[in-house]
């Protein structure tokens, strides 16, 4: 089958989703190609966590934070490696992608939180659970205007060029051959490689080996668009830098059955009760020195200040009994009664948190240097998850400029070819801000459709 648009969008999740509407508020047909039978990619597993400084909501809750902030504590927590231009197109268009997901009728709730290796409270919660909030609405947007495709498993193969510009996609549906011309350009948002454990151990340099170590990722995340990408000279960058996050399910890898609720009122244990880092720190931090802890685990220790209600929800839409009934998290009306449970040392685990407790009290910063707080763990019934590492997120990729046009090795635009999302590379340098993904990936998909948009560009 062979059709013909004016915008090919290569992925469904997050970045190309946002791109897909960008591009058609700016007047243009689009195409989007999803090899997987649903949207929604990595963004509707998420928590949802949208970072975004300046926000009236930090206002509102008396929180000190700027444009300012949000750019050198992204900068820095990459250990200088990202694309400060870059960096600053992302942190200042962030609020801006918050009011354009408002317009097409996205909810966050009131307050803002600070989100696992977020290091500040500047997390927008959706309403919806998980991203579930994102994917919903640029689904309304797609089914009430006439002008956006999308093509269900449908994997596009390889990108193709005539004279040096790149005019449209093969791919591969269920009834075989698909060929989508674009008359301006193709966007790949194909997302990053952190399910493709043969690229994982490829490009590790920086932990020990990944090869027992799961993922959070949804399966289609293989790194395809940095292939295709490749084989028409995009410059690839930074693939080296891979992220884990200490707070994986120890069967599964993914980010469900993690019962905090925001950093500041919890603490982890080592299996002897013993904490070991800041647990409000960058999270290549936290996750290696987790390496360091008996088997690699740990458990989240809080109390029922995080769980006021039988209602109350974590950021992955679970209950606190639902989970304990599962035999994910389990809880003790004091915190020797908890340690019987989850078999750590009692003394142990009781010392740490009277020792939590006092630098709630102080301010801190306390022995491993954490300074957000908020309340002390106190207040029982206390809860414990046991968490391990996984394999979050893949910071390299395809090098882009701030229009999100791809650039060759000699840092050339290579015509009618943009990228956005976990596909590039470039902007979280070795280390990305938790909260900073669902940003960057709407802040660019966005510039990326508009970009594809415009002609010539
Ligand atoms: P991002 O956060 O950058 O949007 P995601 O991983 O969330 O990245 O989404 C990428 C989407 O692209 C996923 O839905 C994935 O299934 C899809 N995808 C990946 N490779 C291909 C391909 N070759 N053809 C079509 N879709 C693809």
């Amino acid at each position: 089958t062979e059709y013909t648009t004016d915008v090919v969008v290569i992925g469904g999740g997050g970045a190309g989703l946002a791109a897909a509407v960008s591009a058609h508020q700016n007047g243009v047909k689009v195409i989007v190609l999803e090899k997987m039978p649903r949207l929604g990619g990595n963004t509707i597993l998420s928590g949802g966590a949208f970072n975004a400084a300046s926000s009236p909501r930090q206002v509102a809750q008396g929180i000190e934070d700027s444009v300012d902030k949000h750019f050198t504590q992204t900068y820095e927590g990459g250990d200088k490696l990202g694309n400060p231009e870059l960096i600053r197109t992302l942190v200042e268009n962030a609020y801006p992608a918050v009011e354009w997901l408002e317009s097409l009728g996205m909810k966050f709730n009131a307050e803002v939180f600070t989100v696992l290796g977020g290091l500040w409270p500047r997390a927008h919660k959706p309403s919806s659970p998980l991203g579930t909030g994102f994917i919903e609405t640029y689904q309304n947007y797609i089914n009430s205007n006439e002008g956006i495709e999308v093509l269900l498993d449908t994997e596009a193969l390889e990108l193709i060029v005539v004279e040096g510009k790149i005019t449209g996609v093969k791919a591969k549906g269920l009834k075989g051959e698909v060929i989508v011309n674009a008359n301006n350009g193709v966007v790949l948002a194909t997302g990053g490689f952190g399910a493709n454990s043969k690229m994982v151990e490829q490009y590790n340099k920086s932990w020990p080996s990944l090869a027992n170590v799961k993922t959070t990722n949804h399966p289609g995340a293989t790194g395809d668009g940095l292939r295709m990408g490749e084989a028409v000279g995009a410059n690839l960058i930074g693939l080296e830098n891979l992220q884990l996050l200490p707070l994986g399910d120890p069967k599964t890898g993914s980010l469900s059955g993690n019962i905090e609720q925001g950093v500041e009122n919890r603490i982890f244990v080592n299996k002897s009760g013993n904490r070991f880092v800041d647990e409000g720190a960058r999270r290549d931090v936290m996750t290696k020195a987790l390496l360091q802890q008996e088997d690699s685990f740990l458990w989240i220790v809080l109390d029922s200040i995080n769980y006021p209600t039988p209602e109350t929800r974590n950021n992955f839409n679970e209950t606190i009994e639902e989970l304990i009934a599962q035999g994910r998290a389990f809880k003790g009306d004091t915190l020797e009664e908890l340690a019987g449970k989850i078999n750590v040392d009692p003394k142990n685990l009781v010392k740490s948190v009277e020792e939590f407790n006092k630098a709630v009290k102080s301010g801190g910063p306390d022995e491993f240097g954490r300074t957000l707080f908020d309340a002390p763990i106190e207040k029982g019934p206390f809860y414990a998850a046991p968490r391990v590492p996984t394999i979050h997120h893949t910071m390299g990729g395809i090098e882009i400029n701030k229009y999100a046009q791809v650039l060759n090795k000699s840092g050339e635009v290579i015509p009618g070819l943009y990228a956005a999302g976990e596909v590039t590379g470039g902007i979280h340098g070795s280390n990305r801000l938790g909260g900073n993904a669902l940003a960057d990936i709407t802040v660019f998909g966005r510039i990326a459709g508009q970009s594809a948009a415009e002609k010539n560009s």
